[in-house]
Order: C-alpha cells, then sequence, then structure tokens
C-alpha cells in the first residue's frame, strides 16, 4: 500500500518535533561553558544616533568609506541595480521630502545639500512585519538585524521599507571586493541575499561604538542609548531641535538629524 500525503506529513510532522525536542538540552549542554556575554560589550535599552548636518560638510566621504570596508560592502559602480550601500548620502527630496511636497517650499542650500542617510533601525518596523522567514528581526535594544543565512531574497523588506535602506546582491557580492584589501574578521555574503545598515551590532558586542562615529572627524554623529538620560544622544536630543525622516509614515526611525 502507498503512503499518502497525509501519511507523509504526519510522519514528517513527529519527526520534527521528535528532532527539535530531544537534542536542544544536548546541544546546549556541550556549549554552556564556551558561550556567555562579553564583558567588554556595550549595552544599550535602545540605540540611537544623531547626525549633527551642520557639522557634516559636503564631499566628506570617511564615514561611509570606514563603514564599507569594516563590512565588506561590494563596489559595484557601473551599474546602479547592482549598486550595495549601508551608509550614503542623498538629496533633501529623497530623504526628507513627502510625495505629496516634494519639498517645494525648502530654500536652495538645502535643497541641493547631501544628508548622510542608514537604515533608521525604526521602533515600529515595517520590512520586519513582512519577512517570511523572520530573516530580519528586531532585537531587544533596538538594532534591526539580518541573518543572511534566513533570507531567501524575496525582497518584500525592501518593498516594505519607506527609505530604501536595504539593498540586494543581484550580483555575487565577492565579485566586488578588492580581495587584497578587505575585512577578514566580516562575513561575507552571497548573491541573492538582503543587506544593510546593522548599527555595528558586531563592534557593540566587543565595546567599540559603530565605525561610522569612530571614523567621523568633524563630531556631527553620535551615537548611544535614549534610555540612559546621561547619553551622548540624549542631552543632543534635550538640547537642539531635531527632525526624523518621514515621521508621517509611523515607523518611528531612531536616527535623529539635527538641521538648524
Ligand atoms: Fe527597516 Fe527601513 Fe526602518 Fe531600516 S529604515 S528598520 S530597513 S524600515
Amino acid at each position: 500500500m502507498g503512503i499518502t500525503k497525509r501519511d507523509f506529513l504526519k510522519i514528517a510532522g513527529v519527526s520534527a518535533i521528535g528532532a527539535g525536542a530531544v537534542p536542544a538540552s544536548k546541544a546546549i549542554a556541550g556549549f554552556k561553558d564556551q558561550v556567555g556575554p562579553n564583558k567588554e560589550a556595550l549595552t544599550g535599552e535602545r540605540w540611537a544616533m544623531v547626525v549633527d548636518v551642520r557639522k557634516c560638510p559636503e564631499g566628506c566621504d570617511d564615514c561611509a568609506k570606514a563603514c564599507h570596508f569594516t563590512h565588506n560592502v561590494p563596489e559595484f559602480t557601473y551599474n546602479k541595480r547592482h549598486e550595495i550601500k549601508w551608509i550614503w548620502h542623498e538629496k533633501y527630496v529623497n530623504a526628507f521630502a513627502v510625495p505629496e511636497n516634494e519639498g517645494e517650499y525648502v530654500d536652495k542650500a538645502t535643497a541641493s545639500r547631501p544628508f548622510l542617510v542608514l537604515c533608521n533601525h525604526c521602533d515600529n518596523p515595517p520590512c520586519v512585519r513582512v519577512c517570511p522567514t523572520q530573516a530580519t528581526f528586531k532585537r531587544k535594544d533596538g538594532v534591526v538585524m539580518m541573518d543572511y543565512h534566513r533570507c531567501i531574497g524575496c525582497r518584500f523588506c525592501m518593498a516594505a521599507c519607506p527609505y530604501g535602506s536595504r539593498s540586494f546582491n543581484l550580483k555575487d557580492p565577492r565579485l566586488g571586493l578588492d580581495h587584497t584589501h578587505y575585512n577578514k574578521d566580516f562575513p561575507t555574503r552571497m548573491k541573492g541575499v538582503v543587506e544593510k545598515c546593522n548599527f555595528c551590532a558586531e563592534r557593540l558586542a566587543v565595546g567599540k561604538i559603530p565605525v561610522c562615529v569612530e571614523a567621523c572627524k568633524h563630531g556631527a554623529l553620535a551615537f548611544g542609548d535614549l534610555a540612559d538620560e546621561n547619553s551622548q544622544v540624549s542631552k543632543l536630543l534635550r538640547e537642539n531641535y531635531t527632525v526624523k525622516r518621514k515621521p508621517e509614515l509611523g515607523t518611528l526611525p531612531m536616527v535623529y538629524y539635527i538641521v538648524r
């Protein structure tokens, strides 16, 4: 007698439960003494960034260069469709304007100057809600992460992100790296997965601030915990008028801009 589809699903379900339930404790037991939080790690309840546009000189790209080197972001400059970006500059109209009002009453200097943009690590991230595999997820400290191994390349997250903060590896990203000059401590990605800024989660884990903040010689970038009222970001928000990108969308971005 042949096995029916219903029988197969029953067997598969039981096997999956069996496979998941029993070995878990054994597997964890083996790692008990090896895995633990790094004592040096920077911890926070709500990480945020403040970009002081007044201190960000036009033409300076030190932050983006440092980020892209640190994270092995490939360079495919000859074709916009292949471009991968974690942090970059956008014109006002792309960074802040809403479709109903494309910045028509903005002064010329503001309209033509570039603004630094990156993933906003939104408190209410639409990208996370639409991901069918939980490849993108929000941590307790607010960092919106990517698990490249879970990403199936459906790009729902890219469609959901209203800031264009995500890039898709249409080509093998390793072909866009300088193999004599790349960061061996950060994983390279594969063709067919989405990537974006991770607020330097790998650096926070070892007690370092994001590399873009470290690389900025002009003091235009600050990073810290908004839940800590003594942090630099909390102080900057208290003392300055700040704006966020497209707040009307309700995504609650955690990247703030001081513009005046
Ligand atoms: Fe997601 Fe885009 Fe917000 Fe980043 S900026 S958390 S990718 S919706």
